[in-house]
């Protein structure tokens, strides 16, 4: 499949004027259409809700978007939390899902009403001297260890996972929590990332429902919710087929019909946590081509670097690339797409074929909309860019400003800064 930016060369142009590359831009059109297919595609579930992890992109507009469209935010800190709460979120909207939290954070969780999700037997206890009690409604997460396959393919491996808890450990949890007051209970699991088969979530679906069959039969606990929680990937490639997400909905109903039916369990809510699967390709990195230089090997030079996005520095992961303008031209260039860090891996891209680029071209680095911004750190003094949002109407707003030298050196308190700032 061709892919094509969700914004034009003229477009792009007008925004640089008033916006200085590099920065990030999300397309709300998109955002809310796939949102809305995700929705239709678990309509069966009455209670169904994607609870959005905001670790992906932790911008408090772009959670209000999802929040219009019904979804609630899935957070792993203390000011995730926060984000959620400016964004309007509350109560059992928001899920905590954290591990090895600091007690502080889940005091905050708690006062807001979050569900909690444990993520060890031990937090039963943590969770009672840090607040008190035990809520009403509760969650644990459940690793079932070994190695997680579909269909003879090795997924990942859970038992090197540091998340969640053993099958002995959940069915104890439950009779503990039980007895110490909770009512109504979920369970969690997230066995692979970015995986791309319509099959995963189902085959999760029967670990997690079956699993919920017994600690019922077992605890008499009620199960409220089962939360299948992210990992539906994206096609980074071009080649690479997206996920349907109206077949992987069917997939998880017809399991819902051969395992929780039949012990009697119609009621049960299914909840997701996606990041990756609802903002990922609605996002970009627009940067300029500022350098070129050849040696032993063709080099470009950009604005942006692995601060503003990590995936390929730290995982070797693919982006597209499209050279704004250059569409049709004839790919007949051989480059690594570099930024300025002092740091060899700091490259969008290494010998990809890409049309002729001159200095001044801009370049949209495909689906940076998850773990892109938010991966960013400050290595060499970097900064951090703007976040733009190409509004439904077609109208660019600023959702995040450029990080300024203030910013950086603002936790250096008293120190004297740039005397070359205006
Ligand atoms: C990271 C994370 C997610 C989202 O994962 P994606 O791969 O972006 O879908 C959901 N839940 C939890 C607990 C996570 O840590």
């Amino acid at each position: 499949m061709k892919k094509q930016p969700f914004v034009t060369k003229e477009q792009l142009q007008e925004i640089v004027k008033e916006y200085p590359t590099p920065f990030h831009i999300y397309d709300e059109k998109g955002i809310r259409e796939n949102t809305l297919a995700l929705k239709e595609a678990f309509s069966w579930n009455p209670g169904f809700k994607e609870y959005f992890a905001v670790k992906a992109t932790p911008n408090p507009f772009l959670m209000q978007i999802l929040g219009e469209c019904g979804c609630g935010c899935d957070c792993s800190s203390l000011t995730e939390l926060m984000l959620s709460e400016a964004a309007g979120f509350s109560g059992e909207d928001i899920m905590f899902s954290a591990n090895a939290m600091p007690a502080e954070e889940l005091v905050y969780a708690n006062k807001m009403g979050a569900i909690l999700n444990l993520d060890d037997f031990t937090h039963i206890a943590f969770l009672e001297e840090a607040v008190g009690g035990i809520p009403e409604t509760i969650s644990c997460r459940f690793n079932p260890g070994g190695q997680f396959s579909i269909s003879n393919e090795i997924m990942d491996n859970p038992g090197d996972a540091k998340y969640g808890m053993t099958r002995e450990q959940i069915f104890e949890s439950f009779r503990v929590l039980k007895a110490k007051g909770a009512k109504r209970f979920g369970i969690h699991a997230f066995l692979a990332s970015n995986t791309a088969t319509n099959d995963y979530y189902p085959v999760l679906a029967r670990i997690l429902f079956e699993l919920a069959v017994e600690l019922r039969e077992k605890t008499g606990a009620e199960i409220s919710f089962i939360n299948l929680s992210g990992g539906i990937g994206i096609p980074y490639e071009p080649e690479e087929e997206p996920n349907d997400i109206r077949a992987i909905g069917q997939g998880v109903k017809k399991v819902y019909e051969e395992v929780l039916l039949p012990a009697g369990m119609k009621d049960v809510a299914l909840y997701a946590e996606l990041g990756r699967f609802m903002m990922g390709p609605y996002g970009g990195l627009v940067t300029t081509a500022i350098h070129e230089k050849h040696t032993y090997k063709e080099y470009i030079g950009c604005d942006a670097c692995a601060v503003n996005l990590m995936r390929p520095a730290m995982y070797g992961a693919y982006h597209h690339i499209t050279v704004m303008g250059k569409e049709d031209a004839p790919h007949d260039h051989i480059y690594d797409v570099t930024g300025s860090l002092c740091e060899n891996n700091d490259k969008f891209a290494i010998d990809r074929r890409l049309p002729r680029i001159d200095r001044g071209d801009l370049l949209f680095i495909h689906d940076t909309g998850a773990h892109g911004f938010s991966m960013g750190y400050n290595y060499n003094g970097k900064l951090r860019s703007a976040e733009l949002l190409l509004t439904k109407e077609g109208d660019v707003k600023l959702i995040r400003r450029a990080e300024t030298p203030r910013d950086y050196f603002a936790t250096f308190d008293c120190f004297p800064i740039g005397k070359f700032l205006t």
